[in-house]
């Protein structure tokens, strides 16, 4: 079986768009059991020959298990502890939120393999963002443009110990 990671961060930080573009047209929409697996997609990525199982999860805001945002989280966070490594993807244009605190936060208890990524750092926005971003403690965050394809090459180089 393939490795797989699986993509996490609060809303709109870009985690779609990446997960698009990594899988192109092998999408696979998994499951629809109602509320449980809500907008967890999963499919099989190539990025520069490098293969593995990509997972798109969505919600982190709610521990309540008993709706749906509990459960969209639960969700996310069995996608992370089966995943090979986590890719935890922040908007590098503004900057580190309480809710990426939150995650993060999580994502250290969770004791997973993680690979900061901050998106929306195309040209050369962000910076502040990336450089906020190093205090989680992931280790050098990857500054990436899920929307315009830059940054693949040291996404590469950043997942290719994992998978
Ligand atoms: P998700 O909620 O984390 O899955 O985020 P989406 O992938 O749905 O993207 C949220 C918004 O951010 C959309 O309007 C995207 O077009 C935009 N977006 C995604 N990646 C980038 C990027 O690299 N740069 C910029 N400027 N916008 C982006
Ligand atoms: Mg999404």
């Amino acid at each position: 079986p393939l490795p797989t990671v699986a993509i996490i961060g609060r809303p709109n930080v870009g985690k779609s768009t990446l997960f698009n573009r990594l899988v192109g047209k092998r999408l696979a929409l998994v499951d629809d059991q109602p509320g449980v697996t809500r907008d967890r997609r999963e499919g099989d990525a190539n990025l520069l020959g490098l293969e593995f199982r990509i997972i798109d999860t969505a919600g982190f805001e709610d521990e309540d298990p008993q709706s749906l945002p509990g459960r969209m989280r639960q969700q996310t966070e069995a996608a992370v502890m089966d995943a090979d490594v986590a890719l935890f993807m922040i908007d590098a244009r503004a900057g580190v939120t309480p809710l990426d605190e939150e995650i993060a936060r999580w994502l250290r208890a969770a004791d997973r393999p993680v690979v900061v990524l901050a998106n929306k750092a195309e040209g050369r926005a962000g910076e502040t963002g990336v450089i906020e971003a190093m205090a989680f403690g992931f280790g050098d965050p990857v500054p990436l443009s899920a929307e315009h394809g830059e940054g693949v090459v040291d996404l590469f180089d950043a997942l290719r110990p994992f998978v």
